[in-house]
This record gives structure tokens, sequence and C-alpha cells, in this order.
């Protein structure tokens, strides 16, 4: 090894030092983009197989991304003093030995065989007659309902991917595998065959994963999906005497169903509780600064994508995210090169799991190897290859200072191609430190990414500009904050950007008359509003008829504020807006005004004491059924407990259960058998002790899952005590992760099972 000179020490302090002070409008190295293009090439390259998190593929990923660190000389970041930070996945039912008979025909297993078992199917052994239910859409406002003319009892239904004419926006959610698969479970089928064509051109995918949402098949016991190869179909069609280019045809434009005589066996069976071992990969560049060293800033990106799917394609991930993590190699190389010496330590990271669920850079959060309070910033990299040469940078909201900081000190030529927006929680790697209270900038380039989890995502489709200006954009942020004595971490920050997080939603109904006040509230992002508070009068047609005009009045004027959610995928995806709420009472439980408020955008009845279902257990079923044939949601607004175990044990669906002080056995039972959900309310006047007491009591008797709290009313005093006590429950809690699902997530679970249209 070389001996350093004093002098070496000296003047890069020096020439930060000056550079500080003259501002940053002289990028003091250029990335090079040449070598970015040449990792995106080399990992997303078709011999790391899709870098699937736990295949081999992906661990040539990492030690490919590790070797990089090592030769530019960073220090390893990752435990034990290595590279790597090691963690493991609970896996499920990935290995799954399965069989498919039709009529007596035996077909093959594996990719590229005839058939698969989709990812997170349950296994199961399921025998039954064929029914070919076309796209398998089922949506009322467009007037097509592909099960229209089967009986799915016991059934095996046969459904192709995807929607009609390849336009999956318009058919959201019910195009997606996963509320196909659910409606054929909820009429009586016995299992699924989903089959793709086979020439692909223009045709969008619906990789089952994570992000479509197929996990909730994976709650379905014993229910079986297939992924069935074109020749299956045919074999399927041509045995009924049914043309498979005129049926594919008609299918398009309109529902082409029909059931066979085809005996179809399924069966699937797989080893439970195995997990899968891997790796985060991290190196350091080591600050100088005295004091400042022990600060840090991280870079990171997931290493991770698809992998192989079940017809043996290859999904390299080029763009998503081979971009990500080559580019901070290429600000490592950069600073390296350029014999850069931050005053901060800079870490430069490579996830894993990613695409299952965020789980590397979880897991590295939720034991960091360096102290988490002393990280500065987050910066992701998701998605920076192609687009119109502009990038994202979501974040403002939580690191605001060094926003600022950011466009006070970087010259307007590289600040002028930035979109700042708030940021939040959402699906890339940045989550997990917000969930931290650590600012983080979710950088993605701008404009469309149009092969997003497409087999097509290739090396040769990206952009070496893009490339370059993300990295030096990317480099001078990170070297300017590495270098400013500006105190970024005060003490108070990573606590206030967690309240920031948690104001996100509130599921005590506002009135129609406070909401606009309570919507200026900052941070405020989802909500029920109650507009049956509005209505005056007794007469069910009148109320009717104030409640369409209300919404409506209340769209127009707010069309550029705030949002109504007026489905479960948005209320589901987008984790803002608003939903609209009315007791059924004020329309008298009429089916048709139940269906057309449904239509019009109103999302959940809240039942009270004024129906007068508790007493007529017929009724109560019926408007149950109502209620779910159109996605509406319900909440149960402090009924008596007899009432209360009778719903909850009549409704197939998930419900809310609100106000509830003393709920019986019956109901916790049958919480947990139907998956429903008891808020729990807090209010200023409350002790915090007791109320300590009675979340950690109902937990015990309703599962984390089944419970969502909430401000009595959204007063400023509410609201403030709600923040210390989620701040005090969160200290004690070990799941650190517990708060979200509490005031988020199991919310958005009941939006998927609730608040679509079932038939
Ligand atoms: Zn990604």
């Amino acid at each position: 090894m070389k001996k350093l000179s004093f002098f070496s020490f000296l003047i890069p302090t020096l020439l930060s030092l000056i550079v500080e002070e003259t501002s940053y409008s002289q990028m003091r190295f250029h990335v090079d983009a040449e070598y970015i293009k040449d990792v995106i090439s080399d990992i997303a390259s078709d011999e790391f197989q899709g870098r699937e998190t736990g295949t081999a593929g992906c661990v040539r990923a990492e030690e490919y991304f590790a070797a990089e660190l090592q030769k530019l000389g960073l220090k390893p970041a990752g435990d034990s003093g290595s590279y790597f930070f090691n963690y493991s996945i609970p896996k499920e039912e990935f290995d799954m030995t399965a069989g498919l008979t039709i009529d007596e025909r035996s077909f093959f297993q594996g990719y590229n065989e005839d058939f698969s078992v989709v990812y997170k199917s349950e296994p199961g052994d399921v025998q039954g007659n064929i029914v070919f239910a076309g796209y398998g859409i089922y949506n009322p406002d467009k007037n097509r309902n592909d099960f229209d003319t089967l009986d799915l009892k016991d059934k095996i239904v046969l459904m192709k991917r995807g929607a009609p004419r390849n336009d999956i926006q318009s058919w959201m959610p019910y195009c997606i595998d996963s509320v196909k698969a659910a409606y054929c479970y909820k009429h009586d089928a016995l299992g699924v065959l989903f089959y793709e064509p086979l020439i692909r051109t223009n045709q969008r995918i619906l990789k089952p994963s994570f992000g479509n949402h197929l996990a909730m098949v994976q709650v379905i016991p014993g229910f079986p999906v297939f992924s069935v190869d074109e020749r299956v179909v045919r074999y399927i069609f041509t045995q009924n005497g049914q043309s498979y280019y005129r049926i594919n045809n008609l299918i398009e434009s309109q529902a082409g169903s029909f059931a066979t005589k085809s005996e179809c066996h399924m069966s699937a069976s797989g080893k439970k509780n195995q997990s899968i071992n891997t790796r985060d990969v991290l190196g350091m560049i080591r600050g100088t600064d005295r004091t400042l060293k022990d600060e840090y800033i991280v870079i990171g990106g997931h290493i991770d994508h698809l992998g192989v799917d079940e017809h043996g394609k290859l999904w390299n991930g080029a763009d998503d995210n081979a971009s990500g993590p080559a580019v901070a190699l290429g600000i490592a190389r950069a600073m390296i090169t350029n014999k850069y010496r931050p005053k901060r330590s800079i870490i430069f990271a490579a996830w894993t799991g990613e695409e299952m669920g965020l789980l590397g850079s979880k897991a590295w959060c939720d034991r960091p190897t360096v102290d988490a309070s002393k990280i500065v910033v987050y910066f992701n990299l998701d998605m920076v290859a192609v687009g119109n040469g502009r990038l994202n940078m979501p974040g403002t909201a939580y690191g605001p200072e060094l926003a600022d900081f950011i466009k006070e000190n970087l010259d307007t030529a590289l600040l002028s191609k930035i979109v700042w927006s708030d940021g939040g929680i959402s699906g890339s790697d940045h989550s997990n430190f917000l969930n931290l209270g650590i600012p983080a900038f979710a950088g993605m380039t701008a404009g469309s990414h149009p092969d997003y989890h497409q087999p097509g995502d290739d090396p040769e489709k990206i952009s070496k500009p893009v490339l370059q200006f993300t990295g030096d954009f990317i480099a001078t942020c990170v070297s300017a904050i590495a270098d400013s004595r500006s105190d970024f971490n005060r003490l108070a920050r990573q606590e206030e950007n967690q309240m920031k997080l948690l104001s996100f939603s509130f599921f005590q109904p506002l009135s129609l008359s406070s909401c606009d006040e309570k919507l200026n509230e900052a941070n405020f992002r989802q909500g029920l509003v109650n507009f049956s508070k509005a209505q005056p009068s007794y007469d069910p047609n009148i109320n009717f008829i104030a409640l369409l005009a209300d919404l409506d009045s209340v769209l127009q004027k707010n069309k550029n504020k705030y949002v109504f959610s007026t489905s479960a995928y948005d209320a589901m995806m987008t984790r803002e807006g608003l939903l609209a709420a009315f007791n059924p009472a004020d329309v008298g439980m009429d089916d048709l005004k139940l269906k057309v408020l449904a239509s019009q955008g109103y999302r959940i009845a809240v039942v009270d004491s004024k129906n007068a279902i508790c007493s007529d257990t017929a009724k109560m079923k019926h408007f149950l059924k109502v209620c779910h044939q159109n996605g509406l949601g319900v909440i149960l607004n402090n009924l008596p407990v007899p009432c209360l175990e009778a719903i909850t044990w009549e409704s197939a669906d998930p419900v809310i259960i609100m106000n509830s002080e003393f709920l019986s056995d019956q109901i916790f039972s049958n919480i947990k058998a139907r998956g429903h959900l008891v808020i729990y309310t807090l209010k200023d006047s409350d002790i915090m002790s007791q109320d300590n007491k009675n979340l950690t009591n109902l937990i015990q008797l309703a599962g984390d899952d089944h419970i969502l709290i909430s401000p009595s009313d959204m007063t400023d005093g509410n609201l403030r005590y709600l923040k210390l006590f989620i701040r005090q429950f969160s200290k004690s809690a070990k799941d650190k992760s517990l708060q979200y699902k509490l005031m988020n997530d199991n919310f958005h679970d009941f939006a998927v099972k609730s608040m679509q249209p079932n038939l």
C-alpha cells in the first residue's frame, strides 16, 4: 500500500472547505455512465437468471456487487466485518409437487412443460368438471359478467389472464388474478386454471407476484391455482368441440363462457416452513471528520428481480432494478477515483427481497449495522435507466431541510430536471427507512417505464444520458450533504417523521359539515366522510336524492383538493383519498337505492341501531348480501352484543365493528373466523396507561390482524393524544411495524376483501 503524505490528507479537506463556501455550482466529479451501463449489462444478462431472491442468479448478483465494492476499496458494512448482511425469509409453498389430469390424460409439471403451480397457491387435492369463464371478469359497471351463465359450484374454473383487448387499466381491479380466483372460491369452485396465449406481442402479462395481489389466494386453504400452457387449453377445447381460435377472439368483446364435460383432477402438495437464506450487500466510504464520520448517508437500491416465469421466460430487470445498484456503484467509483474524502460516512447498499415485499431493506432497518439514529438521509434508486430525462424525487415532507439544502447548494442545471414531491410509504425500499423516521428520497426517473415488470426490461433499452444525469445529481447531493457542517440530525427529527406517517389514516367518520375544515389538516391522507349526518328528512326518497346530490357537489367542489376513492383498488393502492359513507336506514335499506349509491361512489354503509336489521335475521342476511354484491363495506356502529354476534357470524365478508366496549367471546371468535375488524378509539381525556392495557388486551383477544386504531373524533386534542399514545405504545412493541398495521394495513386488507363488487 502506498504511504499517504500529509498533503494528500490536507488538500481534499481544503478543497472541500472552498467548495462549501462557494456552493456547488461546480460539480466535483462526474460518474462514468459507460461503467454504469456495463454493470447493468452484466447483472441484467441472462446468466443472472432474473436475480430472484434466493436463487443462484441472485447470489451471483450479490457477489458481483460485493466484488466491485472490494475492488474500489470500500470498507465492508455488512455483518461480522463482511460486505454481506445475512437474513432469512420464511418460505411458504414455493416447492410444490403437483399433478394435473384431464379426462384421463396426465400433464407434466414444470417450466416449459404443461402446467405449474401459481406462486403462493395453497396446496389441495380436488376433482370436478371444468368450466371455461373467458377472462373471468365480473364488472357490473361495464356490464360484463363472464360467470353469468356458469354454475361454479364444485367446478374447476379455466380463465385467461389479463383483460379484454389487453386494456388492463380500465378493467382494474377485476382483471387481477387474485380477484378472479377469490370470486371463484366465493362461489364454491374447487380450483382455478389460468392460461396465457402463446403469442405475446404487445401482451401485458400479469406475473403472479406480490405486486398484483395474488397474495390473497394464499389465504384460501385447499384451493389450488395452476397456470396451464396453451396446449392444455387447446386439448380441453377440442375435447368439447370448441374452437380455441374462435373463442379467444370472441372473449375480446363479450363473454364466451361455457361448461365442459371434461373431468379434471388437480393436486398440489408442498413442504411448509422452510426458509430462504439471502443477503444484502453493503460497503462504506468512511468519513474523515472526527465527529461527522459517525453520521451516515445511505445510497441504495434493490438488486433482486422476478427471476424466471413458469414458461421459462427470463425477466432480466435492467431498469428494475439493475440500474439502481449500478448507479450506486458508479457514484462510489467516481468518489474513489477522484480521491474524494467526505466528512460524513457514505454507505452503498444493494438490497435483496424487494420484489417479495421490501424484505431485505426491512431486515437491515430492523437490525442496522450502523447506528440508525445517525443516518442523515437515505437515497433510494429504483428504476433510473430510462425515462424522459427528468428525475422524480419524492420525500420532501420527511426531509424538508435536506431538500432545501439541496436546492440552495446545487447548480440550477441539475436542479431544473428534478421533480420534487412529498413522498411517503410506497413500493420500494425507502419505505423501511421512513418507517424508522429517517428522511428518504425515492429517486426514480420520470416518464414512462414501458417494460416495468415485463420480460422486455432488457439492457439494450437503457439510456446513457439518463444514467449520467441520475448519477451526477445524486453524487453531488450526497457530497454536498456529506461535507456540510449543518446539523441535519435534530433530536426530534425521527419521531416527528414517524408521526407524519401515522397521520395517514383516520377511520372515524367525519361529518360532511365539518369535513372541509378538517381536511385542511396537514398530512391528512385518508378518512371516511359520513354524508348521512347532512340528511334532514325522514322521507327515504328525499334522503336518497340528497345523498346523490351531496356527493356530487363535494366531488365538483373539491376536485383538485382531495379525491374520493371510487373503488377498493384506489383505497388499497393509492393509500390516500376519502371514502364516502352513509347510513342505509336513511334510504330505507332499499336494494336498488343501495346499488345506485354504490355505483355513484359511496363505499361504506354505517349501520347503527336506527336500522331494523338486528331484529330480523332474514332481512339482515339480505342486507349484507346486497352490500357485498355492490362492493359496499359495512361499519357496525354501537350495536348491541346479541346483534353483533348474529351479524359477525352471518357476514361472509369482513365488517368493521366500532365503539365496542364489551364484546363477547362469541364475537371474538367470529372476528377471527371471518376476518372482521374492531376499531379501538382514543380520546384525549383517556388515561394512557389504561389505553395501553386495553389495546394490549384487545390484541390478545382479536389478534393484531383484526384491529384498527382511530381518534374518537378529529379534534386537535384527540389527534395529539393519538400521536402521544402511538409513540408510547410502539416504544414497548416488539414489532415496530405493528403501528402501521393498526393505522393502515389492516384497513387496506379489509378494502380488498369487502369493497369490491361480488355476485
Ligand atoms: Zn423495483
